[in-house]
């Protein structure tokens, strides 16, 4: 049997809910892509199976496998939720379900989450609908099922509407200013040890940086060289292609639901150009 040498990771965000319809909805995208992806011949495997087949010599994955990751770990990623303004939204996890119950297929995601409580708290209320739907009471039930795996998106995101973050100059908002030993220990070995507390049946093993973005100092030197404190094997950015062999395990493409594709035709056509 063939084996694929390019595997797309598609990503999804879950508070991407600002109408009811697929290019302004993360929930309709995905449902709407599942679809799709199986009727054109796409099985989805996990993402950390991609990356140990490419990466680590694990087993060897068919043509047209793909993942699919999610970011930031909110409630959305999760609970079925009545939206203020555009009604029930169904979690993703509850569609990833819908999906394997109607077609009897395996089906898996990987949910990328912002590790601190304080943070997330106060995320909640600056940039989501402040009514607390960001905890992280579903984590260790998402483990314990086996559909969606938690990886880490880093401790505070470094993002531009917390007071306070680990990065200490203020220069917030982006993620390729984490470039120094202190805080990346706190941004992604600090992160991990937290999950690693909280999810004690596992270990963390992927990252994905916050915006996409990296700096030179993570990608060559910090994330490789402290391998054996971190635990960490792969680090996904967001440039728009396939993942191959040949990438740097520190750098991964992904692609983007709403940023890179807006409707399922738009999605055929980058699988079939990627
Ligand atoms: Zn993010």
């Amino acid at each position: 049997m063939s084996s694929t040498s390019a595997i797309p990771v598609l990503t999804y965000h879950a508070m991407n809910v600002n109408g009811v319809d697929y290019a302004d909805n993360d929930h309709v995208a995905l449902a709407a892509d599942l679809a799709w992806l199986h009727a054109h011949g796409w099985r989805i495997v996990p993402l950390a199976a991609a990356v140990a087949a490419l990466f680590e010599g694990g087993a060897a994955l068919p043509p047209r496998s793909c993942a699919i990751s999610f970011d930031d770990g909110s409630w959305f990623d999760w609970h079925d939720l009545d939206h203020p303004v555009y009604g029930r939204q169904r979690g993703l996890a509850g569609i990833l379900r819908d999906f394997r119950d109607r077609h009897g297929v395996a089906v898996h995601a990987t949910s990328f989450v912002i590790v601190s409580p304080d943070a997330r708290a106060e995320l909640d209320r600056t940039c989501m609908l402040g009514l607390g739907w960001w905890g992280h009471d579903w984590w260790p039930a998402a483990e314990s099922e086996g559909l969606v795996a938690i990886e880490s998106h880093s401790f505070d995101h470094n993002h531009h509407t917390l007071r306070a973050t680990a990065q200490k100059d203020g220069r917030t908002g982006r993620f390729d200013v984490i470039e120094d030993e202190a805080t990346a220990d706190i941004e992604i070995l600090h992160a991990s040890r937290w999950l690693d507390a909280l999810l004690p049946t596992r270990r963390t093993r992927l990252f994905a940086y916050p915006y996409g973005q990296s700096s030179a100092f993570l990608r060559e030197d910090y994330l490789p060289r402290r391998s054996a404190d971190h635990g960490l094997v792969a680090a996904f950015g967001t440039e728009p292609r396939m993942m191959r062999a040949t990438d740097s395990r520190w750098n991964l493409p992904r692609f983007v639901c709403g940023a890179d594709w807006r409707s399922t035709d738009e999605l055929a056509r980058l699988l079939d150009a990627a």
